[in-house]
């Protein structure tokens, strides 16, 4: 049995994308390479925190000592679940840096009847690719150069290995989301382009405006969805919205 580390383990209401007000069950896995400027969940990025925080509705914050168990994850989420969830959540922090215990996870939750949702930057096609077939719903990232992902000089490397995750995905028949977090002055041709290479793949393509700062004009965010309509089928200008519940 594998052990790992999470940040926190939680059931909410999906706050981003097509799937935003589904009540889902979050595992946030420790550990991110990358540093985008906007990151909201920068305490995720540590990979070892001494505990996880397990937030269970109307009671107390529990924290467990990590590393996990996969059964223990298991426990937490049953007690978590509700007649109304939609999925378990793998988001981070980053999951494709945790893949093992997020396989050994995964394939439990199929075998409980769970349906299975990543969200990934799509840092690691072959990681990716290695877990793709447990999962139903891949929301993968496309970072632009303007977010500070990682050095401009590995730009072109974390680029091929998102459309590749995309691409797999897709290929795999996984409803696959690709999101794009766009700010102020976010250059048209960029989203173009990236458009041109999604073109042909059946994806739902999100434009999220950043939150803060530098959160994109109306009129910006209808000439991207201009351009980005003139190669994909889906797509969509979706705010994150817990914050605008002001919830986890
Ligand atoms: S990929 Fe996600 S968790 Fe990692 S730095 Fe970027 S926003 Fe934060």
């Amino acid at each position: 049995m594998k052990k790992g580390y999470i940040t926190e383990i939680f059931s909410s209401f999906q706050g981003e994308g097509p799937y935003a007000g589904r009540r889902q069950l979050f595992i946030r896995f420790a550990g991110c390479p990358l540093s985008c400027f906007y990151c909201d969940t920068s305490y995720a990025r540590d990979p070892r925190p001494n505990l996880c925080n397990v937030l269970l509705p109307g009671k107390k914050t529990r924290f467990k000592r990590n590393p996990l168990s996969t059964s223990e994850v298991m426990d937490y989420l049953t007690e978590l679940l509700t007649p109304d969830v939609h999925c378990i959540c793998y988001t981070g922090g980053e999951p494709l840096s945790s893949v093992a215990f997020v396989k050994e996870i995964a394939a439990e939750a199929k075998m409980m009847q769970f349906k299975n949702f990543i969200e990934t930057s799509g840092n690691s096609a072959r990681e990716f690719a290695s877990l793709a077939d447990l999962f139903d719903f891949a929301s993968i990232d496309i970072k632009l150069r303007n977010h500070g992902a990682v050095e401009e000089k590995d730009y072109d490397d974390l680029y091929s290995n998102e459309l590749e995750c995309i691409r797999i995905a897709v290929g795999r028949e996984i409803e696959t989301i690709v999101k794009v977090i766009v700010v102020k002055n976010t250059p048209v041709g960029e989203i173009e382009g990236i458009c041109k290479d999604l073109a042909g793949l059946d994806v739902l393509f999100v434009l999220q405006p950043v939150t803060a700062p530098a959160q994109p004009g109306t009129k910006e965010l209808f000439e991207l969805s201009e351009v980005a309509g003139l190669y994909l089928h889906h797509v969509m200008v979706i705010p994150q919205v817990h914050n605008l519940w002001g919830i986890h």
